[in-house]
């Protein structure tokens, strides 16, 4: 154990580090030589490759340094699929800082409903039809719920209709197709693949977290894999799912005192939180320990230069494996030689990028209501 690791750890990005937060960000012998961090556009995905991009590390209230919940898989199979984990508020911002297509996020995977996991599928669905996602739906996977209105179908079909007047203002200008939502369900309470292409596959396995209808998932392809707790207790769904898996990314939640402290939530609520529904480092380092990814990955944490120490305190006492504490635009490339995680270098502000357009859709001009004649001020 290293009980100096959180003194030697790189600074957070958002006091300017620029580096992985983990003492391991290589392990194994890469096929190729990796920049210092990773600058979107100029590194081309290798066949086989996955590459990993935490959208977002943080919590239910977004900040400017984290977003909510989510994570990006790039695939190296010929289509360069992507694929996302969860869609939490803020992470659609984080997802065009990458320079990726926006055509190409359609594919989105929900743990669970809570919405710091989906804030961002209604700016999805509604704002990105009109700059490049213009080919057909968005599709959402993800677990059942004990009744019906628990579960992904109702949610899709639910935010499909919360959109009804950004559909209806888009009519003429937008592909309708592009506006709907299709959500397809499983049975949370089943180890099951729910998604199967272009050598993708993606298994969805129950987790433990407030009541029945979360899950995690795991993905495979061509011999690399990655894994995805959601928010979740440790729990033994998880430990046989992820089993021979290359890189875990898990929740881990602060030590509740740390999360009161840097948070303002009482310590009763920190701890409640922590105990219903989450992970805490040693429990964590546990979870690792049993699957032993070459690389484990903490998420769902609040970053601060306070709290990161006391997570690091805690796990290593119990593991001693290769640890990334990840943040928002942490970066992780899989390959079967290596696992290698860096930060990416951003722009702030970069328009959206559409892609190619596969659907050809020809706009046509929509006549104005009556009314707006007389109320629109004249210009000519
Ligand atoms: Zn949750
Ligand atoms: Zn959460």
């Amino acid at each position: 154990m290293n009980n100096t690791e959180s003194a030697t750890l790189p600074a957070l990005t958002y006091e300017g580090g620029t580096r992985a937060m983990t003492l391991t960000p290589v392990i194994g012998t890469p096929r190729r030589e990796y920049g210092e961090m990773f600058v979107p556009g100029e590194e081309p995905l290798e066949d086989g490759e996955l590459r990993v991009t935490v959208l977002g590390s943080g919590n239910p209230w977004p900040t400017r340094a984290q977003a909510s919940a989510s994570v990006l898989v790039e695939v190296g199979n010929a289509e360069r699929d992507i694929l996302v984990f969860d869609l939490g508020t803020g992470s659609v911002a984080n997802y065009a800082s990458l320079k990726l297509p926006v055509n190409k996020l359609n594919k989105v995977f929900l743990t669970h409903l809570h919405a710091d996991h989906m804030g961002d599928v209604i700016t999805l669905g509604g704002s990105l039809a009109k700059v490049g996602r213009a080919d057909g739906p968005v599709y959402v996977w993800g677990p059942s719920g004990t009744e019906p209105r628990l579960g992904t179908s109702h949610f899709a079909e639910a935010i499909e209709e919360a959109l009804a007047w950004d559909t209806a203002a888009g009519f003429g200008a937008i592909n309708p197709d592009s506006m709907r939502i299709v959500g397809t369900e499983s049975d949370f309470s089943k180890t099951q693949v729910v998604y199967e292409a272009n050598g993708v596959k993606v298994t969805s396995f129950p987790v433990v977290h407030c009541i029945s209808g979360a899950v995690g998932y795991r993905l495979d392809f061509g011999g690399v894999s990655f894994a995805y707790s959601g928010d979740t207790r440790p729990c033994w769904p998880l430990v046989r799912a992820c089993e021979g898996v290359d890189v875990l990314i898990h929740e881990c939640f602060p030590p509740a005192a740390a999360l009161a402290a840097a948070s303002g939530l009482s310590i009763e609520r920190a701890t409640i939180a922590l105990n219903a529904a989450h992970t805490s480092p040693t429990a964590a380092g546990k979870v690792f320990s049993l699957v032993k990814p070459k690389l484990a990955g903490l998420w769902h944490t609040l970053l601060s230069p306070q709290v990161v120490p006391a997570i690091f305190a805690e796990l290593r006492s119990v593991y001693d494996g290769a640890v990334v504490q990840t943040q928002d635009l942490t970066v992780i490339n899989i390959t079967p030689e290596a696992v290698v995680s860096r930060q990416a270098s951003v722009s702030d502000q970069l328009p959206p990028i559409p892609g190619h357009q596969c659907v050809s859709f020809q706009p046509v001009a929509v006549p104005p209501p009556d009314w707006w004649a007389e109320a629109l001020i004249s210009v000519d």
